[in-house]
């Protein structure tokens, strides 16, 4: 790599002036971000990155589930692109990073090759991909789930929001039904860089996560049957306490995840009362149950550890509860040769950093299972995200950024 690619940075204050500026695009009161998958104000930032994407000389086109791509040149155009982006879509009351960051340094890396007059071998690929986030529409990660074929395009287009208007309808309604189909888009490896999440980077203080790893996971519906009646004749004795039984399924799914930790995470996210009235012992509740492990055996144990707790309760409280395992995605173990591409350029960079599990789920551990993939994480203020409050510093999305685009170079080569 010649001199100046290897010293080469990005423009931090160009990265975070891009972050705030489209971070107008759905403002909250609180600083936050409300930027709906396919939503009016989606829309916006995708016309604004389009345009960003044009003015940098990107090529872009658009794939039948919305899914944006801005192909830069290469030397050689008979290699496949190298990818790297995120989302831009947000949760209800999401923050300005989560996926921005990734997506908008993807846009800095090519502005600072760009500058600097540098081509690569292979072309690269800067991606924003539709619905991350699993907000309005679910599954969550469903333009990437559909890209390396987990769905049929036409099964996601189907899918309706609470108001039941379709993923095809929203995409119409803003212009975002591109030509190109789903999967046409090749890449030779994707690099996604994002904020952690998770608490740990900035508790070792730590600026680089190099992601080896995604846990995998459980999902549940289940459903305890017991038995209305009268809470002031009924005798403590006789009772079938349908939320009792949760209260201890709850307490054994926290202890079970507790056993396997820090390789374990279980939670209960829902529950509802049937018909709940005070005087009214409850007799039906819904629940779901989220396990995860980025290990499999500790997946399996997490699954025959929660039935038989599960089984042992209900017989016990004589009380009927329906267990069904909705979704079992295996966990994911990123490229070696991208995470060492990744690690090799923070090392490169001076910066301090650590091998990191990622505990949320990405479109790169989607596209991972097709594609060879790789993640960069830096940290976030009290690990919060998924909330207004969601921080981050401007030199640590610079090194992000920095660390993404020493990776890609790697990956794609520079020209000479
Ligand atoms: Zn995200």
């Amino acid at each position: 790599m010649s001199r100046a690619a290897t010293n080469l940075q990005i423009d931090s204050a160009r990265l975070w002036d891009t972050i705030h500026e489209t971070a107008k695009f759905g403002a909250t009161p609180k600083g936050g971000v409300r930027r709906l998958t396919l939503s009016v104000e989606d829309k916006q930032v995708r016309d604004w990155f389009r345009k960003a994407c044009e003015d940098a000389g990107l090529e872009v086109h658009v794939d039948t589930l919305g899914s944006m791509f801005g192909l830069r040149k290469g030397k050689d155009m008979s290699k496949l692109p190298v990818g790297l982006g995120s989302h831009l879509d947000t949760q209800p009351t999401g923050g300005k990073y989560d996926g921005v960051l990734g997506t908008l340094a993807a846009l800095e890396v090519v502005r600072t090759l760009n500058d600097a007059g540098i081509e690569t071998e292979a072309p690269l690929c800067i991606c924003n991909w539709t619905n991350e986030e699993g907000s309005r529409f679910a599954p969550a990660m469903m333009a990437s789930a559909a890209y390396v074929g987990d769905f049929t395009t036409d099964d996601i287009l189907s899918r309706k929001d609470a108001e039941g208007v379709s993923v095809a309808e929203a995409l119409d309604a803003i212009s975002y039904r591109g030509e190109t189909p789903v999967g046409t888009q090749k890449f030779s490896g994707f690099v996604e860089l994002h904020i952690e999440q998770g608490p740990i980077l900035e508790a070792e203080h730590k600026t680089i996560g190099v992601v080896d790893s995604g846990q995998g996971v459980l999902w549940y519906d289940g459903k305890i049957t017991g038995f209305e009646s009268h809470a002031g004749s009924t005798p403590m004795q006789l009772r079938r306490d349908a939320l009792a039984t949760l209260s201890e399924i709850v307490l054994a799914v926290e202890s079970i995840a507790r056993k396997h930790a820090p390789k374990a995470v279980g939670t209960i996210g829902e529950a509802v009362i049937a018909n709940p009235s005070r005087n009214v012992i409850p007799g039906e509740i819904a629940f779901t149950a989220d396990c995860r492990s980025a290990d499999a055996a500790i997946m399996d144990a997490l699954d025959r550890e929660f039935r038989t707790a599960v089984a042992e309760i209900a017989a016990r409280r004589k009380v009927e509860v329906k267990l069904d395992l909705i979704w079992r995605k295996p966990p994911t173990h990123f490229d070696p040769k991208l995470v060492q591409a990744v690690e090799q350029a923070a090392e490169a960079l001076g910066y301090s950093h650590r091998r990191i599990t990622s505990g949320a789920g990405h479109d790169a551990c989607n596209l991972n299972t097709r594609i060879p993939a790789a993640m960069v994480f830096v940290p976030c203020k009290d690990g919060i995200s998924h909330n207004e409050l969601e921080d981050a510093t401007q030199p640590d999305c610079a090194a992000g950024a920095n660390v993404l685009m020493h990776a890609v170079l790697a990956l794609a080569g520079v020209a000479s």
